[in-house]
């Protein structure tokens, strides 16, 4: 560490994962985050990102000055462009075009992974990520016909939140017998018969063709062509959620990386080889699912920073993930917020007690620490 009062640690990416982690460190720590977007632009829920946006922005499209817990924490409108694990370095590359160079005593690494449209690491202004998230409303909108491809919990949710909508006719497309892969058997009839009820068209047994170097960054408006042979599908607008997923680590070195380019980690969550380093959330092999973000991983690294940092002796916390995936897949709907847990079990919670207790005293005040009005 070096000659300074507080450890300096660097964040970064301040998506859902490092914005939580930011905020706790910075009682004890010189935290500098650095952020594509001058925002929180969360991936969750994006179902009722695309139809009920209003509702979404209340807990996912945060300006970081709202954030209470954040003001202690310097914040960098730039991306890493390269990390420097030996020298303890980070070069990033500014919004403004320049570039600067920080030094850490700790480093997290919580930059996501490219999942689609939704989810990506390009620079933004404010104005940019409204701009983009209303175009994409609005195409969704003026749409008759809606095909999603893909039956994990990114294409059920937006065919669900379609659907309800009430204004388009969805159809959901997917390779498989079986909706939500990953997810408890049980789960994955309840939803079928969910997605039914609520006027989506269930296309089992479909294989995409997916056009060549094309990861569904955008809609499209081609007919679909399938390999497995059933004639091309017309609709006026198509959103591939077929899970090409690229995490965002081009800034690291090979050796830290899997075959797959997910930052390697232990149980601990710090980075194989490098004690100071730490790796979260969507970019990190901490679990076949890469699910630590909704798994708390987060306070596995908030614990194991101020253990490592305070030099108590503590043993470090371990991360440990269910090996099915859980969660609300369809988000907050006017009957209220179903979760789906990992033995396939599901509860309810009725819309009044999900819209306050969970998103105001849960989300906003627990999670991130006190939210200010706009
Ligand atoms: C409390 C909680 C509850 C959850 N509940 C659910 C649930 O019920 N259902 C469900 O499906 N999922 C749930 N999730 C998980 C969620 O779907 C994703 O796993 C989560 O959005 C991933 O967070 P992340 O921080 O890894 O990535 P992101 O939120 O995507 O953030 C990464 C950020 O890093 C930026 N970035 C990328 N590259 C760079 C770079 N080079 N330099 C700087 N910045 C960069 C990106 O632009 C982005 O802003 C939950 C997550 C949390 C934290």
């Amino acid at each position: 560490m070096k000659n300074r009062e507080r450890p300096r640690v660097v964040i970064a990416g301040l998506g859902d994962t490092g914005v939580l982690i930011a905020g706790r460190l910075a009682r004890s720590c010189d935290v500098v985050g650095i952020s594509t977007r001058p925002a929180l632009v969360s991936g969750q829920e994006l179902g009722s990102r695309l139809t009920n946006f209003e509702q979404w922005r209340q807990s996912y499209f945060l300006p970081f000055g709202q954030f209470k817990k954040l003001d202690r924490v310097t914040m960098i409108h730039g991306r890493v462009g390269e990390a420097n694990l030996e020298k303890q370095t980070v070069l990033i590359e500014l919004a403004d075009g320049s570039r600067t160079t920080e030094h850490y005593d700790i480093f997290i690494i919580a930059t996501g992974s490219t999942n689609g449209f939704w989810r990506h690491d390009r620079l933004e202004q404010l104005n940019e990520v409204e701009a983009e998230l209303d175009a994409i409303a609005k195409q969704i909108k003026g749409a008759k016909r809606f095909a999603i491809i893909g039956g994990g919990p990114t294409g059920v949710s937006v065919a669900d939140n379609v659907a309800r909508s009430g204004t388009t006719d969805v159809h959901l497309f997917y390779s498989g017998d079986l909706l939500l892969p990953g997810y408890h058997p049980k789960a994955s009839r309840w939803i079928s018969h969910v997605l039914t009820n609520d006027g989506v068209t269930l296309h089992p047994h479909h294989r995409a063709v997916v056009p060549e170097h094309f990861n569904g960054e955008k809609l499209t408006t081609d007919p679909v062509e399938w390999s497995t042979e059933q004639p091309p599908f017309h609709a006026d607008l198509t959103m591939w959620a077929v899970g090409k997923i690229k995490p965002h680590s081009d800034f690291l070195p090979a050796n830290v990386l899997d075959e797959d380019g997910f930052v390697r980690v232990d149980p601990t969550l710090r980075v194989d080889g490098y004690q100071n380093v730490f790796a979260i959330g969507d970019v990190a092999a901490s679990d076949p699912n890469h699910s630590s973000a909704r798994n708390w991983g987060w306070r596995v690294v908030v614990a194991n920073v101020r253990s490592q940092l305070s030099g108590n002796g503590r043993r470090p916390k371990r991360f440990t993930a269910p090996r099915n995936r859980w969660g609300s897949i369809v988000g907050l709907q006017r009957d209220g917020l179903v979760v789906v847990q990992p033995n396939g079990k599901r509860f309810r919670v009725p819309h009044f007690v999900a819209a306050t207790l969970l998103v105001r005293l849960f989300i906003h005040r627990y999670l991130y620490g006190g939210l200010r009005k706009k």
